[in-house]
């Protein structure tokens, strides 16, 4: 029998589009808390009305995670407003793609940043507050889950940069996993193959193309589908930690 969320808080970053969207919904269905941070703050003043309408409870918070003091002030604000955290969703991302010769490096720079950089402040400043949550009602385990890729299992080309982040994710999640699993704090690594999100929209439009023509004839996986697995993790008895979630669309090789 899963468990519900009822009374539980959740902050999830990149709430304002795809997949980070469709879990925050997911969530607030399930009776959490949802806090939602994003850069963008009308989306996510509209997604929080929708929730609210539907008798949930949802703060916004427009932060970029890449600055460490607003991810930081994220976590603080969560906590503040909503009495508690028991769920981080590391969901904030960018992919640039292309080949690594004559790259703009601006691109590297902006996945390290936001994938890497960005998951880690996140996941340092929530980290006390999910040991809080753990030893504490109403369901005595806490979780963070991370949202690599299926590029952080197997490196491509042209993926460089974005495989070397969502690799990095994937050590990091399991190296933590290990610290802090003891304590009741769950630690999960998530990775989607082709989801239909804006993440591509961010590319040149070259590559954009390209992209498209990858993936031509493949039924991709909506944000719902990816928001379905989180929520699977998170629902888990406290006796069983879901590692890792690999989730391909059927047509993708
Ligand atoms: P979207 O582009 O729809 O969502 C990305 C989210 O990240 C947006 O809400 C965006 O919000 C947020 N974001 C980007 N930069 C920052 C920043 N500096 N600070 C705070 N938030 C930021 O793409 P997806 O939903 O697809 O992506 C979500 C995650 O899923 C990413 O980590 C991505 O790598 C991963 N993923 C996606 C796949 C796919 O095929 N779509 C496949 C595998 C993994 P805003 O711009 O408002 O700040």
């Amino acid at each position: 029998m899963p468990d519900r969320l009822d009374g539980t808080v959740a902050l999830i970053t990149g709430a304002s589009s795809g997949i980070g969207e469709a879990t925050a919904l997911a969530f607030a269905e399930q009776g959490a808390a949802v806090a939602l941070a994003a850069r963008r703050a009308d989306r996510l003043e509209a997604l929080a009305a929708k929730i609210r309408e539907a008798g949930g409870t949802a703060v916004t918070i427009a932060a970029d995670v890449t600055d460490e003091q607003q991810a930081r002030e994220a976590v603080k604000r969560t906590a503040a407003e909503l009495g508690r955290l028991d769920t981080l969703v590391n969901n904030a991302g960018v992919m640039l793609v292309g080949p690594v010769v004559d790259a703009p490096v601006k691109e590297w720079e902006r996945m390290v940043q936001v994938n890497l950089l960005g998951l880690l402040y996140c996941a340092h400043a929530a980290l006390p507050h999910l040991l809080e949550a753990a030893e504490s009602q109403p369901r005595r385990v806490a979780d963070m889950v991370n949202i690599s890729s299926v590029a952080g299992r197997t490196a491509r080309r042209g993926f460089g940069v974005y495989n070397a982040t969502k690799h990095a994710v994937g050590a990091f999640s399991e190296s933590l996993r290990q610290e802090v699993t003891g304590r009741h704090v769950r630690v999960s690594l998530v990775e989607p193959g082709a989801v239909e999100t804006e993440l591509v929209s961010q590319n040149r439009p070259e590559i954009q193309e390209l992209l498209g023509q990858r993936f031509t004839g493949v039924e991709r996986l909506q944000a719902a589908d990816i928001a379905d697995a989180i929520n699977y993790i998170v629902t888990r008895p406290r006796r069983v930690a879901v590692n890792e979630i690999l989730i391909r669309p059927t047509e993708q090789e």
